[in-house]
C-alpha cells in the first residue's frame, strides 16, 4: 500500500518504520530534516511538503503535536490533495472538538477518516507495540485496522469520530489519578514506618493493587523495572501527561462531567512540571 505518513518525531518516526517494515511503500513528511533523514534511513521515501507526501496514496497517518496543527494539516495539506477514496488516520492526541471537527471536513469531502490515538510510549512505537484506540465509522475503521496493526499489537473500535479521543484522556486521566494516589500511599506507608517492600508485597494482592502499583511502580527497587529505576528518566513525560490532563479537562468542562480528582491531578502535575516536564510521571512521588 502507498501510505503518506506526516510528524516524524518521537512517536511518528517509528511508527513509519514499522510500516516501512511491513512493506508498504511511505512516503515521509515532517517540518524537521533530522526526522527525514532518520526516516529514510528507515526505508521511507521523504518528500519536501505534505501535499506531495499525499500524491497518489491510499492512505494518509499523521502523529503531529496538537489540534491547531492536525487541522491546518488535514484542511490546507491534505484533504483534497490526497486522492479520492484516500483512508485518513490521525493519531495524534488532540482535542475531542478539533477530532470530529477534521474528520467531518474530510468525510465532507468524501474521505474515510479515523481518529486513532495510542497508548505507549516512544518504546512501544519503536517496536510496533501500540494501542490503538479508534473513532470512526465501521467502514472507516474495517479500513483502517489493518494498517494500524502493521504499528501496534491491539485495535480497538471505540464507536463513532472522537470516540478515540475520548478513551485516551479518559485513560488517561484515571491513570493521573492512581499514580498520584500510589506514590501518595508509598509516601505514606515509609513515614509511618512500612518498608516500601512490604507494602507493595500486601498492597499488590489486596485491594489497592493496580497498574501504577505493579506495572510501573513510581518507589524505585519495587515491582518490575520502570522509569523509577532510572531516575525517573524515560517513559511518559510529566510534560505529556499535563497536556492530556488539559484536555481532559477541557472536555470534562464541554461536556459538563464532574471530574474533581482529575482537575486536582491537573493541578498537581501543573506545578511539578514547571521544572519536571522531562521527567517521568511517577516522578510526582518525589513532591510527596
Ligand atoms: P514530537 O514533538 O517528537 O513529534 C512531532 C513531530 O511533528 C515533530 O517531528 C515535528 O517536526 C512534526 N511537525 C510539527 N508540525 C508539523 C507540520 N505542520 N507538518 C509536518 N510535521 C510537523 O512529538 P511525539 O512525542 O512524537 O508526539 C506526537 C503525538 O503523539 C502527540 O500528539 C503526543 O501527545 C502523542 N503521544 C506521545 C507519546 C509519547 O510518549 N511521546 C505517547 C502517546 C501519545
Amino acid at each position: 500500500m502507498k501510505i503518506a505518513f506526516i510528524g516524524l518525531g518521537n512517536m511518528g518516526g517509528g511508527m513509519a518504520a514499522n510500516l516501512a517494515k511491513a512493506g508498504h511503500d511511505v512516503r515521509a513528511f515532517d517540518l524537521a530534516a533530522p526526522a527525514l533523514t532518520a526516516a529514510r534511513d528507515a526505508g521511507c521515501t521523504t518528500f519536501d511538503t505534505a501535499k506531495e507526501a499525499c500524491e497518489g496514496v491510499d492512505a494518509v497517518v499523521s502523529m503531529l503535536p496538537n489540534g491547531a496543527i492536525v487541522k491546518g494539516v488535514y484542511e490546507n495539506e491534505v484533504i483534497g490533495h490526497a486522492p479520492a477514496g484516500a483512508v485518513l488516520l490521525d493519531c495524534s492526541t488532540i482535542d475531542v472538538a478539533t477530532a470530529r471537527d477534521v474528520i467531518g471536513a474530510a468525510q465532507g469531502a468524501g474521505y474515510d477518516m479515523v481518529d486513532a490515538p495510542v497508548s505507549g510510549g516512544i518504546a512501544a512505537a519503536n517496536g510496533g507495540t501500540l494501542t490503538f484506540m479508534v473513532g470512526g465509522t465501521d467502514a472507516a475503521f474495517k479500513r483502517a485496522e489493518p494498517i494500524l496493526s502493521a504499528m501496534g499489537k491491539a485495535v480497538i473500535h471505540a464507536g463513532d469520530a472522537g470516540n478515540g479521543q475520548a478513551a485516551k484522556i479518559c485513560n488517561n486521566m484515571l491513570l493521573a489519578v492512581q499514580m498520584i494516589g500510589t506514590a501518595e500511599a508509598f509516601s505514606m506507608a515509609d513515614k509511618l514506618g512500612l518498608d516500601p517492600q512490604t507494602f507493595y508485597d500486601i498492597s499488590s494482592v489486596s485491594s489497592g493493587q493496580c497498574w501504577s502499583m505493579t506495572s510501573y511502580c513510581p518507589v524505585p527497587g519495587v515491582g518490575p523495572q520502570s522509569p523509577s529505576d532510572n531516575d525517573y528518566h524515560g517513559g511518559f513525560a510529566s510534560a505529556l501527561m499535563l497536556k492530556d490532563l488539559k484536555l481532559a479537562m477541557e472536555a470534562a468542562g464541554s461536556a459538563g462531567a464532574n471530574t474533581p480528582l482529575g482537575k486536582h491531578a491537573q493541578e498537581i502535575y501543573e506545578a511539578f512540571a514547571q521544572d519536571n516536564g522531562a521527567l517521568d510521571f511517577s516522578g510526582i512521588i518525589k513532591t510527596l
